[in-house]
């Protein structure tokens, strides 16, 4: 495969890069519609789009994305986290930790319109849960929105750009202290 996606914001071309690059179960989520609003039907919606239908079925390899759906315009990606773990913090919190996180690695992290997300090995995010203003996603009851989904951005994406490789996750203990510290000055305590 490239090893740079496309400059798209195609729904299909990102699962199939989730699923054959990185092992991550998707699924498609709702539809953004401009003007239109998201197709679950709530007029203010705060996620339109990236967000899972009432019922959904993950694919979890390439071959089984359910391609048609992936091929609806505004439609959402969403993945439960069973490839990664993630926490998310208000999105002022999650750029201070982002800016001290990228000084000693590259841990891949994505923006949200009032959210950063990290993402962490599977299983290990639970070491963050004590951190106030953070929210923890773990296991096969959770799900995040990922890009292209509407208002959805890699930061840092989970893979190498140059040569399209996953990036390895860092353990949740590793970033503890950058997120506990950003809290602290986000919150002015
Ligand atoms: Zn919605």
């Amino acid at each position: 495969m490239d090893a740079l996606l496309p400059a798209t914001c195609d729904a299909i071309t990102y699962a199939r890069a989730y699923t054959e690059r990185l092992g991550w179960p998707v699924a498609p989520g709702h539809r953004y519609r401009p003007r239109r609003g998201c197709t679950c039907g709530v007029p203010e919606c705060p996620t339109p789009g990236a967000h899972p239908p009432a019922r959904w079925t993950v694919a979890t390899r390439a071959d089984e994305l359910p391609e048609e759906e992936f091929g609806q315009p505004g439609v959402g990606v969403i993945a439960p986290a069973l490839g990664f773990g993630a926490v998310t913090l208000p999105r002022a919190i999650g750029m201070m930790a982002m800016v001290s996180i990228d000084r000693r690695m590259r841990a891949p992290c994505l923006v949200g319109p009032d959210s950063v997300t990290l993402l962490v090995q599977p299983g290990t995010a639970s070491v963050l849960g004590s951190v106030s203003a953070a929210t923890v996603l773990t296991g096969a009851g959770e799900w995040l929105a990922l890009p292209p989904s509407h208002g959805m951005r890699w930061d840092t994406p989970p893979w190498d750009e140059r040569t399209g490789h996953p990036l390895a996750l860092p353990h949740g203990h590793s970033l503890v202290r950058d997120v506990r510290e950003a809290v602290r000055i986000g919150s002015g305590e």
